[in-house]
């Protein structure tokens, strides 16, 4: 070698002394001890950074509680949601009417049977799959599922540290919930099923110098917003069948259901997006003001069931609920929002994460 690398970390010419790491470049010793000494014993012992997810680690009760629960809340919102567009528009009403239970537990029970016979198979089918392995090699970032094996260019990808479930779906096979997520051209993985070896990789990618991203709010909208659509369909349920004996108009039972579910889903996503998920400066455009406009003319629209006066009095009330609902989540966001909050919050993630000072 006539013409000395320089180090990715520092910039430098590197020197003898320095040592060859996963991504096939070469770093500073110093380097490399300055960004965290066990990585430099790790290395020099020949350690090599590879996470792996083991046939043993996939769980057939984990895979049933997992998918089950995926499997229920979204059955319980189809078949309600459809129950109540069909019995809004007027949809069989001249037979004995189904009721949205009736629904729920003949597909809910006949899909957790699949997921049953499914998890039972699990086992053979997994030993196509796995191992599954991510390493670095050569300037790539390497997974490899069983013979199957993808490439992506180092400069490609960017990671984060945090929430792990419904970015890589194996984790809903392992459970693993918190670690370190990669992002690349192909979707995420994650990486923390040997988690001998996390902290290694976190003091590498800070050592190669990957960028670093915040964990991504849409991972958080699916599930918050899925379960809010449930707590707004039950509650509307029961709302419109006390409206619709107070009334004797059958049709407030689809309208509040129906109001409650978009509602509840709208929330949760509110929440999520005025929490401390959300990105620094993005809490400022929609103002409760804006929400409580959005939310009368839902409960407006609805309240037609009963005629003007009750649409009225139904869109107030709602409209209310938005604004009070919005500037609670915003009143929250601004006690939250200092930049001091956010690093202490990252901070303890990174802990929980790692389990270690860094
Ligand atoms: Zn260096």
């Amino acid at each position: 070698m006539t013409q000395r690398a320089c180090c990715p970390y520092c910039g430098e010419r590197v020197s003898d002394k320095a040592v060859r790491l996963w991504d096939g470049r070469r770093y500073c010793r110093s380097c490399i001890k300055s960004v965290s000494p066990e990585l430099y014993e790790f290395a020099r012992n020949g350690g090599q950074l590879v996470d792996v997810v083991k046939a043993s680690d996939v769980r057939s009760l984990l895979y049933l509680i997992n998918f089950g629960k995926l499997l229920l809340v979204f059955t319980f919102l189809f078949c309600f949601l459809f129950w109540g567009l069909l019995t809004l528009i007027g949809v069989g009403k001249e037979e004995d009417p189904i009721s949205p239970w009736t629904l729920f537990a003949f597909f809910g029970g006949g899909g957790l049977i699949l997921v049953l016979l499914k998890s039972l198979i699990l086992k053979i089918i997994k030993h196509f799959h796995l191992p599954r392995i991510l390493k670095f090699k050569k300037g790539e970032l390497i997974v490899r599922y069983g013979k199957k094996q993808k490439r992506f260019p180092l400069e490609k990808c960017k990671w984060y540290v945090g929430t792990t479930t419904l970015c890589d779906l194996i984790c809903l096979y392992t459970g693993l919930r918190q670690g370190i997520v990669f992002q690349t051209p192909d979707g995420f993985f994650s990486c923390g099923h040997s988690p001998e070896t996390l902290k290694h990789w976190y003091a590498f990618l800070r050592l190669m110098r990957m960028p670093r991203l915040p964990v991504p709010r849409s991972v958080f909208y699916i599930p918050y917003g899925s379960l809010g659509m449930v707590v707004g369909t039950l509650v509307g349920f029961g709302l419109g069948h006390i409206v619709a004996m107070m009334t004797g108009q059958e049709r407030w039972i689809p309208g509040c259901l129906l109001l409650g579910a978009f509602e509840g889903g709208l929330i949760a996503s509110m929440y999520v997006y005025y929490s401390h998920y959300a990105c620094q400066n993005a809490y400022q455009r929609f103002q409760p003001a804006i929400w409580g406009l959005l939310f009368f003319i839902m409960g407006a629209t609805t309240g037609f069931i009963g005629g003007n006066p009750a649409a009225l009095f139904t869109g107030s009330l709602n409209g209310m609920i938005g604004a009070v609902v919005a500037w609670y989540l915003l009143a929250q966001r601004s006690e939250l929002s200092s930049e001091e909050k956010e690093k202490e919050l990252r901070q303890g993630e990174l802990k929980e994460v790692l389990g270690h000072e860094h």
